[in-house]
């Protein structure tokens, strides 16, 4: 290590005051200035002029001199505004002149003289940290495309990388400390010095202090100086050495902390990595204080002002950051760096975590698994519990393109800083959404309207029907689920098992090829299950109703993902316009890719909607839905009164909405979801030769069902085993669901991202499970 235990050079007056007046044609009124290894003065010239003359210790080295000389420059004119001195050239427009005194050169500097005083020991109000935190911030930026050799090879004393060269000062201290710097020394060595080798590096400052820092009258931060640290290191070195030395004994470390971190962060946000090392390098740096004193004094060198002050202050600082507490500070720091606090109960016991939502959340949870899985992380087709168990997502649709995809976080976090407003302005990203979607649906659906739910897209889209067609009744397939309003649940009698009704809705028997009374491989399936819409829509034509729509999911996901036979919906589409009726088609499970050859699943069955309606996939988490109509559906409904949704269609959710259909774009997904469910439900098929108990493998694209049967002759479905199965699936690491009327259908309905290799691991998984069903 460069101890730089050199004292400054003591030339006569007379000597440099000639000097400066051949070289810089500098004249006037000198006096001193304190200096750890320099000979400074203040010059105000004639002029009136104030400059520094800097007589530099020749064991500086003129490489690391002339870094300085060029980092000010290049300061003056990345950032010209930024309160730094500014190097004045000799007459010979030599940046560094060299001044020979008794056979010895000492190179010498010029500067501008900085107006104001050094702070020193001025307590700053929370407005001047926060000033000195974004000054420190714009010096980043200004030295950030800096380039220069020799910052890199410097081995400072107080370069806080460095500390570790400092522990052999440890006994030097008093007997009552000793512990205290090992401990911090040893954090340093094992786990702070490690993280910031990973840090962004540039060519830093390296020793902004309140005795480097000046402060103008008005109370302005007027300005930083003393460019002789100048080091390759971490970006977020200054702005821990600075706050370290911002703090005072007695006078709130929290708040500092945080005012100089929000100072900084309104600049430049610091990585959540560098957030988090601030409190370790703030603590190191206070105790490089007393350890580079004991150096310094066991070399005979003594100690000057400023730093006998820190050194004084430093070891009952980190006492006094100790006593608040380590988790406080970091979390003071991640809120002022625009990073949540790190939550503790990720901690707690399943059972603990489990009761307090009992308490506020109802005492009958809808909960899968018992116990419950705490999740906590979502990474494309995984999840990742409490534990930090890692589990393959088969079961959830909604994070569509993967859970936490990049692309969409980065929109959506992006527009979240932005602007996040609603329709009653003109916003650019509902126009563009809507307009693509207006484009995805085709069939003259153009006009959008936005929604936050597929309950309300599908709410909304029934009053729309009632609207344009005058009728009031309704038909949906039986144990079908299109969502929660009260308008929806009589659309969804698979929320009420048994006791449904609602007078003016009919359900439709599905047209089920595995169990029900027309099977595979007879003939004329699709006409002889369609023909069971004709008396339910007769009989809402003979109670009064008429029908105004009937609504349907096309992956026909709740009464167990069923392969339907080609022209089935065709012909009951056909027999509702007869009767005057619209077609709904809930896109919320079966839309964006899901069923791979096609956007919609409706395209699937070669059917064409009078309303698409989306929810889940549509923002890959973030709560989106819709109703795509045809504009004169939508006109007529808006004549009647008018409609608006307050969050429906603002610009995070459009955001979500369009970074999802270009990623969608981006990797393929829809033909992914084609290959991969074809794949999957090859695999499927082997393992349904080895294992009685899985009666059918079914679906399309990445909606896939596996039924289990307790007898593949009667069909007795195997419903409590799947319930077994899902379990011990998610023993195995895999989440996966039951569906069906009798629960006895696996559900597979992974993210779109899903590959092969997931279905591989999903395979295995199953394998393993049943054979210990
Ligand atoms: N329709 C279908 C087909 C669904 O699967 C769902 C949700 N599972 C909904 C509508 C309701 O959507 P949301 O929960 O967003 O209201």
């Amino acid at each position: 290590m460069q101890l730089t235990t050199m004292n400054p050079p003591k030339l006569p007056l007379g000597t440099l005051q000639e000097f400066a007046e051949r070289d810089f044609g500098l004249t006037g009124a000198w006096s001193a200035l304190e200096g750890e290894r320099d000979q400074n003065f203040r010059v105000r010239g004639a002029d009136g002029v104030p400059h520094v003359f800097k007589l530099c210790h020749p064991a500086e080295g003129a490489e690391v001199l002339h870094c300085q000389a060029e980092a000010l420059e290049h300061i003056a004119r990345v950032d010209p505004g930024l309160p730094v001195p500014r190097l004045r050239r000799s007459v010979g427009g030599d940046a560094l002149p060299v001044l020979t005194h008794e056979g010895q050169g000492y190179p010498v500097m010029v500067l501008s003289y900085l107006e104001g005083q050094v702070i020193g020991e001025r307590v700053l109000t929370p407005g001047q940290l926060r000033a000195m935190g974004a000054m420190l911030a714009r010096l980043g930026l200004a030295l950030r495309g800096f380039v220069q050799g020799a910052p890199a090879n410097r081995r400072l004393m107080w370069d806080t990388r460095l500390a570790n060269d400092l522990d052999g000062q440890i006994p030097r201290l008093p007997a009552e400390d000793q512990a205290l710097a090992a401990e911090v020394m040893a954090r340093h060595l094992a786990v702070t010095r490690p993280a910031l080798d990973g840090l962004r590096a540039q060519i830093i400052h390296g020793d902004v202090h309140p005795f480097n820092a000046l402060i103008g009258d008005d109370g302005a931060i007027s300005g930083i100086i003393d460019f002789g640290d100048l080091v390759h290191g971490s970006l977020v070195q200054d702005l821990a050495n600075a706050t370290a030395d911002f703090l005072f004994p007695g006078r709130d470390p929290e708040a500092v902390i945080m005012d100089m971190v929000k100072g900084y962060v309104s600049v430049t946000a610091l990585e959540e990595a560098e957030a988090d090392l601030i409190l370790d390098m703030i603590e190191v740096r206070l105790m490089m204080t007393p350890l580079i004193a004991a150096a310094k004094a066991a070399e005979g060198i003594v100690s000057h002002g400023s730093l006998t002050l820190f050194n004084t202050r430093s070891v009952p600082l980190i006492r006094e950051l100790r006593a608040i507490g380590r988790e406080r500070l970091q979390n003071a720091v991640r809120r002022a760096a625009n990073y949540p606090p790190k939550v503790g109960p990720g901690d707690a016991d399943i059972a603990t975590t489990f009761a307090r939502r009992r308490a506020v959340m109802g005492s009958k949870p809808y909960i899968f698994y018992d116990p419950p899985i705490h999740m906590v992380r979502g990474e494309g087709v995984w999840l990742q519990d409490s534990a930090g168990r890692r589990y393959l997502d088969c079961y959830n649709n909604v994070p569509h393109v993967g859970h936490s995809h990049p692309y969409v976080v980065e929109a959506i976090a992006r527009q979240a800083r932005k602007l996040n407003t609603n329709t009653r302005y003109l916003t650019d990203q509902s126009i563009e959404y809507a307009e693509r979607l207006g484009a995805l649906a085709g069939d003259g659906l153009s006009a959008v309207v936005f929604v936050n739910s597929g309950s309300e897209a599908n709410d909304l889209a029934w009053r729309m029907a009632k609207a344009w067609t005058g009728h009031s009744g309704g038909m949906a397939m039986e144990f079908a689920y299109h969502g929660v309003s009260e308008a929806i649940d009589a659309f969804s009698p698979s929320n009420a098992p048994g006791i449904w009704q609602a007078p003016h809705v009919r359900l439709l028997p599905p047209p089920d090829d595995y169990r029900g009374p027309w099977r595979r491989g007879e003939a004329g399936l699709a006409d002889r299950y369609a023909a069971l819409a004709g008396p339910l829509i007769a009989d809402l034509d003979r109670a009064g109703f008429g029908l105004a729509a009937f609504m349907v999911d096309s992956a026909f996901m709740t009464n167990g993902i069923l392969d339907v036979a080609p022209g089935y919906l065709q012909a009951v589409v056909a027999a509702v316009r007869a009767a005057g009726g619209l077609f709904i088609a809930d896109e919320v499970q079966s839309g964006f890719g899901r069923m791979g050859t096609q956007f919609w699943g409706h395209r699937h069955h070669g059917v064409h909607p009078d309303f698409i309606t989306i929810g889940k996939p549509a923002g890959n988490g973030h709560p989106l839905g819709a109703v795509i109509t045809r504009p004169e559906i939508l006109d007529h409904f808006t004549s009647l009164g008018p409609f608006f949704s307050t969050f429906g269609g603002n610009n995070v959710a459009c955001a979500a909405g369009l970074a999802v259909l270009d990623v969608i774009e981006d990797e393929g997904l829809v033909g992914n979801a084609l290959t991969t469910g074809a794949y999957l439900r090859g695999q499927l098929a082997g393992l349904m030769r080895r294992h009685e108990i899985l009666g059918d493998v079914r679906g399309v694209g990445l909606a896939v069902g596996v039924e289990l049967v307790r007898d593949r002759v009667t069909l007795e479905p195997a419903g409590a085993e799947v319930k077994r199965l899902t379990g011990l699936l998610r023993d195995e690491g895999v989440l996966i669901g039951g569906e069906g009327v009798h629960g006895n259908v696996l559900k597979i309905r992974p993210p779109v991202a899903f590959r092969p290799e997931h279905a591989d691991i999903l395979v295995q998984g199953l394998e393993r499970a049943l054979g210990r069903l």
